[in-house]
């Protein structure tokens, strides 16, 4: 592991590759949305999600849960990496720029649902005990990105508990509020009453952020009905919760899916119009295009 973690690369913001640092279940990312070192933790070595996303960029993705944790492998990587992070010569290898020399966040966010993992909380809580350990938190956020869907089962709902605990936050996807919209973007037969429910639970245990991922499938753009009901779905939400956070953003690299010919950005004048409408009902929204 320490032959491989020596390899010397050049890490862009828009290098995602899982085995960058040469470790299964660490990797890391110069991250354009966290201006620094984004350490990701996947949990999906397997390339299994519950759900497929049009625009998903996991190569092979399959349906289905991770294997098993290697809590032992996972803590000695986790250690490894922050160490030679902290201590080592991390940055020189990887050529890091000097404003880029921090660590943004550690974000458990793999090649699939993270949160399908079965001993999720513990999971959770051997990252936050180390990280916490080593220093790296408080200062650096501590999140999870999600489809949100499992968040209706006892075990996830502990792992947001101990989330919370170490000053974490979920970054809760929710891509469409129709259920065709669902269909279609996310292939998930979820409805959206349980969506919702899952949304609402998920900014009680833990501070939560919507992400919603937008895409111009076969040139069909942003239709009215997809945007209304977007617009309309967070209007009757504001009252009811306090997430306060929405962050937009559309295609920044190619899906790895069947329909990635089919699918495009979303022009930007799209995504501005879209956030304005989103703001003028009281939430703080980011754009990425
Ligand atoms: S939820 Fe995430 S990992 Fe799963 S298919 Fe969608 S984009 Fe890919």
């Amino acid at each position: 592991m320490l032959e491989a973690m020596a390899t010397s690369a050049t890490l862009t913001t828009s290098d995602h590759n899982r085995n960058a640092a040469g470790l299964k279940y660490i990797y890391p990312v110069i991250s354009r949305r966290a201006g620094g070192l984004s350490i990701g933790v996947n949990f999906n070595v397997n390339n299994a999600c519950n759900w497929r996303c049009l625009y998903c960029q996991v190569p092979g993705l399959q349906l289905g849960a991770p294997p098993a944790m290697d809590f032992q492998l996972l803590e000695r990587e986790l250690r490894l990496f922050l160490t030679d992070v902290l201590q080592g010569d991390f940055y020189d290898r990887f050529q890091f720029d000097q404003e880029h020399r921090v660590i943004k966040d550690i974000a458990i966010s793999g090649n699939g649902e993270p949160t399908s993992l079965s001993d999720f909380d513990r999971a959770v809580e051997l990252i936050g005990r180390i990280a916490t350990e080593l220093k790296v938190f408080p200062e650096s956020h501590f999140v999870l990105i999600s489809n949100g869907s499992l968040v209706h089962q006892a075990g996830v709902q502990a792992g947001l508990m101990t989330l919370k605990r170490y000053g974490g936050e979920v970054w809760f996807k929710f891509d469409s509020a129709t259920e065709v919209g669902r269909k279609l973007i996310n292939n998930t037969a979820q409805s959206l009453v349980r969506a919702k429910e899952n949304l609402l639970l998920s900014a009680r245990l833990c501070p939560t952020k919507i992400q919603t991922c937008l895409v111009d499938y076969c040139g069909q753009g942003l239709s009215a009905i997809e945007r209304d009901a977007y617009v309309r779905f967070l209007a009757q939400l504001k009252p009811k919760t306090n997430i306060r956070k929405v962050m937009l953003y559309t295609l920044a690299r190619p899906s790895c899916q069947p329909e990635a010919g089919q699918i495009k950005p979303l022009p930007v004048e799209v995504m501005t119009h879209l956030a304005d409408a989103v703001r003028a009902l009281g939430f703080d929204v980011s754009v990425s295009v």
